[in-house]
């Protein structure tokens, strides 16, 4: 079965935020329509170091991404490269380290900030790169924009796999931290935003995981360890077979899982046993 699967990345939101402030995502599991686990993040819980382990499968002591100054190419296999060799169609709405990793560094903003290309492994990329970021300004596009722009690819150009990123809570957590009004307010409007495009994208037959890089401290901080640094929530709409419900995730396991669930050989980098079944 040919199956097609979208990867729903919300940068830096911890746990406890997760499961008390996404009021769509928890309705849908009441529902019985998603399920949710929590996952805990490889160390260093920085999203660099995160976001190629996510997508490889491997430690930062074995990929070498140490933290996020230190971004270049990745010379591993990866979910894109494998969907890509088994000929299914890629794309990738996110932060621009995610091309750097996984198509071409140094990340080239006029060549590189949207491409279309036969060769992938990335196939649609549209990327943003956040320049300019800082404590009181932000620099992140607008999550309904990109929400967008990922249905984009999924209904013109036919992706069988598509991943989305964006920095909006990890900004706002570094910013206001996690006890306030303006958090619950940005995780309540990013979960609005989100929902009518789960609804459209389990409608053209994708399965859906919400998740996290990372989770964030009580001051916003994240890169050590602990459960508050390390764990967020794993949303789940699909009907594959799941481990019991208080199974702590790997995400090192992430990568083998997309792969065996779209029935694409797992490459021997990856360790970690799948958890989902194809
Ligand atoms: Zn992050």
């Amino acid at each position: 079965m040919m199956r097609k699967l979208l990867l729903i990345i919300i940068d830096g939101v911890p746990y406890r935020n997760w499961r008390r402030l996404f009021g769509n995502l928890e309705g849908w599991v009441q529902q019985g329509e998603a399920r949710v686990w929590r996952m805990r993040s490889v160390l260093p819980s920085t999203s660099a170091s995160c976001y190629a382990s996510i997508h490889t499968g491997v430690p930062p002591q074995v990929h070498g991404i140490w933290g996020n100054s230190n971004v270049r190419k990745l010379d591993l296999p990866d979910i894109f490269s494998e969907l890509a060799r088994a000929g299914r169609r890629t794309g990738a709405v996110t932060h621009s380290f995610w091309s750097e990793f996984f198509q071409r560094a140094p990340f080239d903003t006029v060549r590189d900030i949207e491409y279309d290309e036969e060769t992938g492994p990335i196939h649609h990329g549209r990327f943003h790169t956040m320049a300019g970021y800082g404590h009181d300004n932000q620099m992140t596009p607008s999550d309904h924009d990109l929400f967008a722009t990922l249905t984009r690819l999924c209904e013109v150009k036919g992706i069988d796999y598509g991943i989305y990123h964006s920095c909006t809570l990890d900004s706002m957590g570094h910013r206001y931290f996690h006890d306030c009004a303006q958090m619950d307010h940005a995780c309540y409007l990013l979960d609005e935003q989100m929902a009518p495009f789960i609804h459209r994208w389990r409608n053209a037959g994708y399965e859906v995981i919400v998740t996290a890089d990372h989770g964030q401290d009580d001051r916003g901080h994240h890169g050590g360890a602990g459960d508050l640094q390390q764990d967020f929530a794993f949303y789940y709409f699909g009907d594959s077979a799941m481990p019991a419900r208080d199974t702590v995730l790997d995400q090192l396991a992430l990568a083998p899982s997309i792969l065996t669930r779209m029935g694409v050989p797992v490459p021997a980098t990856m360790k970690a046993a799948p958890f989902f079944t194809p």
